[in-house]
């Protein structure tokens, strides 16, 4: 994994045609060494497509869940062996539609993140406040709560990710301002120096630029924004040039 990171998280959009388009798009107009810092997170229904249309790539793939066990009886779950038999090595998990339209609590997040770490996927563990919170001060907290899990895999920090996505931030169009950006991401870097660290909420190609130009953000998360391939592509070439990566060896 290449930083910086510019991770497409395509929720509930797309069928595997669609995919495939927005893949052929990104890799006929993006150099090599511009997708080795791209990672897209399809829904389940297309992972496989992707992991095929970006194999001669850099590309990374990654699932948008995953469940803690390796099997069992969880309708609707899917684990981390299925994932590695689709050659798929990341998830997204924690992320604060699982968290806030699912249900899903801090414990079995915990559970998801520590079984996923366990069998060998990599993650992009999402992290963030709710506007309650965050007018209540308590955003640090919050936050410092949701990453505890981590404290002890120290062993398998090499794989994770962290993203930091206020939730009032996502799919609203409402972006934390940068230094609202920055001291979260600082407070997160204290306590976990060498884990990366990605912005998420409401991106796009408008603010983009001075999010990266941040030196505590390592990359973004991007919902609503990445799924249009050429707004994408613009998205991770302004993220490269503010963080100072050239296009050519
Ligand atoms: C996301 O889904 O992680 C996200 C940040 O969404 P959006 O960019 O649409 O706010």
């Amino acid at each position: 994994m290449k930083l910086p990171l510019i991770a497409a998280n395509w929720k509930m959009h797309k069928n595997r045609k669609e995919a495939r388009e927005f893949c052929r798009t990104l890799i006929e107009h993006l150099p090599s060494r511009h997708l080795q810092h791209v990672l897209l997170a399809p829904p389940f229904t297309c992972l496989e497509t992707v992991v095929e249309a970006v194999a001669a790539t850099p590309i990374l793939v990654s699932a948008q869940n995953c469940h803690g066990e390796t099997h069992g009886a969880f309708t609707g779950e899917v684990s981390a062996s299925m994932l590695d038999d689709l050659r798929v090595e990341w998830t997204l998990l924690g992320h604060s539609e699982r968290r806030h339209v699912f249900g899903e609590s801090d414990d079995l997040v915990a559970k998801r993140l520590e079984g996923a770490l366990k069998q060998g996927l990599k993650v992009v563990f999402c992290v963030g406040e709710t506007l309650a919170e965050r007018e209540a001060g308590r955003t640090e907290a919050v936050v410092a709560q949701q990453l505890q899990p981590l404290d002890k895999m120290r062993d398998l920090w090499q794989n994770i990710v962290l993203a930091y996505e206020p939730v009032w931030a996502i799919g609203t169009g409402r972006v934390a301002t940068t230094e609202q950006i920055a001291q979260v991401h600082r407070v997160i870097r204290s306590a976990h120096g060498s884990i990366p660290v990605l912005y998420g909420g409401s991106v796009n190609p408008g603010n983009i630029g001075e999010i990266m130009r941040l030196p505590e953000v390592d990359g973004a998360l991007i919902g609503g924004a990445s799924l249009d391939a050429g707004k994408f592509q613009a998205m991770v070439a302004e993220s490269l040039k503010a963080k100072g990566v050239s296009e050519h060896p």
